[in-house]
């Protein structure tokens, strides 16, 4: 495997960023914000997303697993590592890298309904609209991608490689 392109630079990155993070302050202000990493791959998006809200708010994280070592969908999600705190009357805001097909984050969105949080939004960093197989709309979205390509760097693997990358890059056989 080997990086192909650059396809957000980390200057572009921080600009989006900066401007999701200044949305997200303004909708949340005057209400109790937790954010929920969807970990691993959420991990640096979320660390440069909390520095620029405005607001104060809380994380936690969770781990699910969709796919597995390769880069298809398992159809299902496990959830391996659970939220701590618990959501009931908050505002939990999902932080998520990439909604692909859309079945992690709806059947994340619905264990946590379940929960009975006061609202539940959710932020992706990347959105795969194209690639959709269920009806989900993310509430704040970082980048849509409209071509096909798979995607590393900023926090994101690919078999635990490439999460260093400062910059979103596709990479290729
Ligand atoms: P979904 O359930 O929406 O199909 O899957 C979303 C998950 O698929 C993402 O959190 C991510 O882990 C993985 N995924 C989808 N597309 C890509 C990609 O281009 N690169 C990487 N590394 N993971 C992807």
């Amino acid at each position: 495997m080997d990086v192909v392109k650059v396809l957000y630079s980390k200057e572009e990155i921080a600009e989006r960023v900066g401007e999701l993070a200044g949305i997200i302050s303004r909708d949340y202000q005057g209400k109790e914000l937790m954010l929920v990493c969807v970990l691993k791959g959420a991990f640096v998006f979320m660390a440069d997303l909390i520095r620029c809200i405005s607001i104060p708010c809380t994380v936690d994280f969770v781990r699910v697993s969709s796919y597995g070592s390769g880069k298809v969908s398992s159809g299902e999600i496990i959830i391996k590592k659970d939220i701590e705190t618990p959501v009931k009357g908050k505002n939990i805001l999902i932080i998520e890298d990439i909604v692909d097909t859309g079945l992690t984050l709806s059947l994340l969105s619905d264990r946590l309904k379940e929960r009975k949080p006061d609202s539940l939004k959710v932020c992706v960093f990347l959105d795969k609209k194209y690639r959709r197989e269920i009806e989900f709309e993310a509430d704040y979205v970082g980048f849509t991608l409209t071509e096909e390509g798979f995607v590393v760097g900023y926090g994101i693997d690919f078999n635990e490689k490439w999460r260093f990358l400062p910059d979103v890059c596709v990479i290729e056989e």
